[in-house]
């Protein structure tokens, strides 16, 4: 690829990532090789390397390939001479996984690699997860099989592949001797594929069949893959009938995931099923502050106001991903304009992750928090009785569905028993008034309005 093709890439560029993504991350790419599928490019640090990786792989690819570039993959290094480290990779698919083994050692294992970031050191413990933490650590002690299959499941970024290659780590460290194999379903199955059309079964069985410790991560991808599913069923099986403790994770716990055999569900109910719950508003702090330890000695005089952790923990309470993303960003902003990290600049830099991670609050879920926090029943909240111990919380909720919702005064009205709207108004008004003479109502104003941000 010539520099002019690049210079007409940077274009296109230009336009789908947008001035201000483009000067800072793409502007600065330098176009180094185009070799077997692979284009190479040299930025100047490793981190900004991650980001873009992150962030602009995929456009890249996207643009390199429509210009009719053969490209399989993006790379990002810093040359030699820098402070170089491996190189950042983009790839168009999930590749599949060579016998390399899990992070080197294994020869002939059919894992994947592990991420070296993903220890049980790195790993924040909160209430939403300590269970699922406490039965990892459990079975990455080694020693006796007690629960065979380990089951972890829970929502997209709350940490089950951190989790499992914790597990990886541990048992490798305590016991280097361990075969232990970590991949994902997916992969699983694209092995299993190259089997069957290398005419290779056997050789396939007798390595799976051969570890000590087997790791599927996102199990629910085998679902009506009815081939793949029967062979990991055997798998299983064998492993389970020697003794091999098998760890499995899913987004779903084992009988919601539609597609996948009775039998095979019982058997990964059979041992412990554990779930990580969504992070809640401590969890997320302690891993953002974790992670500005870590960012610190890269960006050694980079400064963070007070308060933007706590915001940014209150503000996207999605999955960690995206907390870790927006953190990320904003040191890498940071440093790049050489400012301080205040206030201001989070919102600025960071206006499309908050937007998207505005969480739609509902009038009912107002109404129960409010009927919680003045223990009263829901339907003396909503209903008719008129008297003040029902009629003052009653107009606190409305106050707030018109406040944190978008529902205009009659839908508000009508999710209250049918009320007429000009009641929502003199309710609104209302407490607007007490607000500011009666400190009580303002102090549980202001209590509601967090738990229902949180
Ligand atoms: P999942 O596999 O459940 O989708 P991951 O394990 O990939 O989620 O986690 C997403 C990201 O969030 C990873 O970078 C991981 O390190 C981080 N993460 C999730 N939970 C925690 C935690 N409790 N402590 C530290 N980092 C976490
Ligand atoms: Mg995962």
């Amino acid at each position: 690829m010539t520099d002019d093709v690049w210079g007409q890439i940077r274009q296109n560029l230009l336009k789908t990532v947008g001035k201000s993504n483009y000067t800072n991350w793409i502007e600065p790419l330098e176009f180094s090789t185009l070799d077997s599928g692979v284009a190479t490019f040299h930025v100047p640090t490793n981190f900004m390397g991650n980001w873009v990786s992150r962030n602009f792989g995929d456009n890249i690819m996207q643009e390199l390939t429509k210009s009719g570039q053969k490209v399989s993959r993006v790379e990002f290094s810093v040359p030699a001479g820098t402070s170089a480290q491996k190189p950042v990779t983009k790839k168009k698919a999930t590749p599949i996984p060579t016998l390399a083994g899990n992070g080197g050692g294994d020869g002939d294992l059919p894992g994947a690699p592990l991420d070296s970031r993903y220890t049980f050191e790195t790993f924040v413990v909160g209430k939403p997860n300590e269970l699922a933490h406490a039965a990892a650590k459990r079975v990455a002690e080694g020693g006796v099989v007690t629960f065979n299959p380990l089951f972890l499941y829970g929502g997209v970024g709350l940490g089950k592949t951190h989790l499992m290659h914790a597990i990886a780590w541990e048992l490798k460290k305590r016991s280097p001797e361990l075969r232990v194999v970590y991949l994902s379903a997916e992969q699983f199955m694209y092995r299993f594929v190259q089997a069957l059309r290398d005419k290779d079964m056997i050789a396939f069985k007798q390595l799976f069949r051969s570890v000590d410790v087997l790791m599927v991560d996102d199990v629910q991808f085998i679902a009506r893959k009815d081939a793949t599913q029967e062979e990991f069923f055997h798998t299983f099986n064998a492993l389970v009938d020697q003794n091999k403790q098998i760890i499995i994770s899913s987004d779903r716990a084992p009988t919601e995931i539609d597609g996948i055999e009775d039998r095979i569900v019982s058997r990964m109910q059979s041992g412990l099923v554990v779930d990580l719950h969504p992070t809640n508003y401590e969890l997320r702090l302690g891993i953002l502050q974790q992670k500005v330890d870590q960012f610190s000695a890269q960006f050694p005089n980079l400064h963070m106001d007070d308060g933007v952790l706590e915001f940014l923990a209150h503000r996207i309470s999605t999955n960690v991903r995206v907390l870790e993303g927006a953190l990320m960003r904003l040191f890498a902003f940071g440093s790049l304009v050489g400012r301080e990290i205040t206030m201001e600049l989070t919102q600025d830099c960071l206006a499309d992750v908050l937007r998207a991670s505005d969480r739609k609050i509902t009038v009912e879920e107002i109404q129960r928090k409010v009927s919680d926090h003045f223990n009263i029943r829901l339907s003396d909240l909503i209903g008719p009785k008129r008297v003040r111990t029902f009629a003052r919380p009653r107009q606190i909720a409305m106050y707030l569905s018109k406040k944190m919702t978008s529902r205009s005064l009659p839908e508000i009205g009508r999710r209250f028993g049918g009320r007429d709207h000009t009641t929502v108004m003199h309710g609104v008004r209302k407490i607007e008034e007490l607000k500011q003479k009666d400190s009580q109502i303002a102090d549980d104003l202001e209590l509601l309005r967090r738990s229902l941000e949180a």
